[in-house]
C-alpha cells in the first residue's frame, strides 16, 4: 500500500511538472502613457490593435513551435521596431538634434545573462544588437559609437540615421522644437510620448524571457540614457520567478529599480505576481511621484499588465487562449 502511494506520488509529481513545463504565454507593451479614446482616432485605434495582434501572433508561433522564450521576445520587438506606430526603431522620437537614439536590453532568464545597447543611431535593430551583447560578447552594455562598432562588427545591418525618421515624427519635433524653445524644456513633461515597446515571454521548457526597446524621451538632449537598457530597472528575467519589462518616465524606473523590484517582491516577500506589480506601480512608483506600467509573467504563466497612466497599449496571449489586445484605462 505505502509502495503504490509512493509510485502515484511520484506519477503525480512527474505529471504537475511536465504539464506546467508545457505552459506558455507571451505579453506585450507599445508604451503607457496619456493614451485616452477622445485624442485617437477609430482608424488609428484599429492600428495599434492589429499591429499589437500581429506581434502577438509573431511570438505565440515561436512559443507553439517550442521554440524558446529568448526568441520569440526577440522576433516580437523586432516586428515592433521596424513598425512605425511605435517608438522603437523606425519611427522612433527624435531627440533634441533630430535623430532617433535608439536604447534596447533583453534578458534571459534561464542564464541570468543579459545584453543592451544604449544610445545608438545607426543600428536597425537595437534588440538584435543586445541579442549578440548578451551571447557575443563578455559585456552588458554598450553605448553609442561604441556599441554601433560592435554591431558592425558582428554583422548587424546597419542603416543611415534618416531610416527611422518618419513623417509624422519629424513633424512633430518641427513643432516640439519650437515650443520648447519658448517654453525652456516643458514640452518634455506636458506631453509625455509614448510607444515604447517591450515583451515578456514564458516558453514550453518553462524559461522566461524579457526585452524593451525604445526612443526614450522626446527631446532627449546630452545622450540621456532611460530605464530600457539598464537591466533591473526596465528590463529584467529570472527562472522560476518572472520576466518583466517597463515603460514610463524612466529615471523613476532606474532609482526605483522597478523591474527587478518587482521579482524581489515575489522571491523574497512571496507575493504573487500581480500583487508584486500592484505594490509596485500604485505604491512605490506613485509615491516617488512617477508615471509609467509594467508588463510581466511568471513561470507558471500568470500574467500582468498594469499602470497608474491614462493607458498603455498591451496584449497577451497564453497557451489556447485568445489573443487579448487593450488599450485605454477602463478596458
Ligand atoms: N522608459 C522610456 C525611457 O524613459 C520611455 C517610455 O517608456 O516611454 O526612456
Amino acid at each position: 500500500m505505502r509502495i503504490r502511494s509512493f509510485f502515484a506520488l511520484l506519477a503525480f509529481l512527474f505529471c504537475s511538472q511536465w504539464l506546467g513545463a508545457q505552459s506558455f504565454a507571451l505579453v506585450i507593451h507599445g508604451g503607457a502613457g496619456s493614451v485616452q479614446r477622445e485624442n485617437l482616432s477609430p482608424a488609428r485605434d484599429s492600428m495599434y490593435r492589429a499591429a499589437l495582434r500581429e506581434a502577438l501572433a509573431t511570438g505565440y508561433g515561436i512559443l507553439d513551435e517550442g521554440g524558446s522564450a529568448l526568441d520569440a521576445v526577440e522576433s516580437v520587438i523586432v516586428y515592433l521596431e521596424d513598425n512605425p506606430l511605435f517608438n522603437a526603431g523606425r519611427g522612433a522620437i527624435l531627440n533634441s538634434d533630430g535623430l532617433a537614439e535608439l536604447d534596447a536590453s533583453i534578458m534571459d532568464g534561464s542564464s541570468i545573462n543579459a545584453g543592451a545597447v544604449a544610445s545608438v543611431r545607426s543600428i536597425k535593430n537595437p534588440i538584435k544588437a543586445a541579442r549578440l551583447a548578451m551571447e557575443r560578447s563578455s559585456y552588458v552594455l554598450m553605448v553609442a559609437d561604441g556599441a554601433e562598432q560592435f554591431a558592425k562588427d558582428r554583422g548587424l545591418e546597419m542603416v543611415d540615421p534618416e531610416y527611422f525618421i518618419t513623417p509624422a515624427r519629424r513633424e512633430w519635433y518641427k513643432k516640439a522644437k519650437m515650443k520648447d524653445e519658448r517654453g525652456a524644456g516643458k514640452i518634455l513633461l506636458s506631453h509625455p510620448v509614448f510607444g515604447t515597446v517591450g515583451c515578456v515571454a514564458l516558453d514550453k521548457q518553462g524559461h522566461l524571457a524579457a526585452g524593451t526597446s525604445t526612443g526614450g524621451r522626446g527631446l532627449k538632449r546630452y545622450r540621456r540614457v532611460g530605464d530600457s537598457p539598464i537591466i533591473g530597472a526596465g528590463t529584467y528575467a529570472e527562472d522560476g520567478v518572472c520576466a518583466v519589462s517597463a515603460t514610463g518616465y524612466g529615471e523613476y524606473y532606474i532609482r526605483g529599480v522597478l523591474a527587478y523590484d518587482v521579482a524581489a517582491r515575489m522571491k523574497y516577500g512571496g507575493l504573487a505576481l500581480q500583487d508584486a506589480m500592484r505594490e509596485v506601480i500604485h505604491h512605490k512608483l506613485r509615491d516617488m511621484g512617477g508615471t509609467g506600467g509594467l508588463i510581466g509573467v511568471d513561470s507558471e504563466g500568470n500574467v500582468s499588465m498594469d499602470f497608474n497612466t491614462n493607458g498603455m497599449f498591451r496584449a497577451y496571449m497564453k497557451k489556447g487562449g485568445e489573443a487579448v489586445v487593450k488599450i485605454y484605462g477602463d478596458e
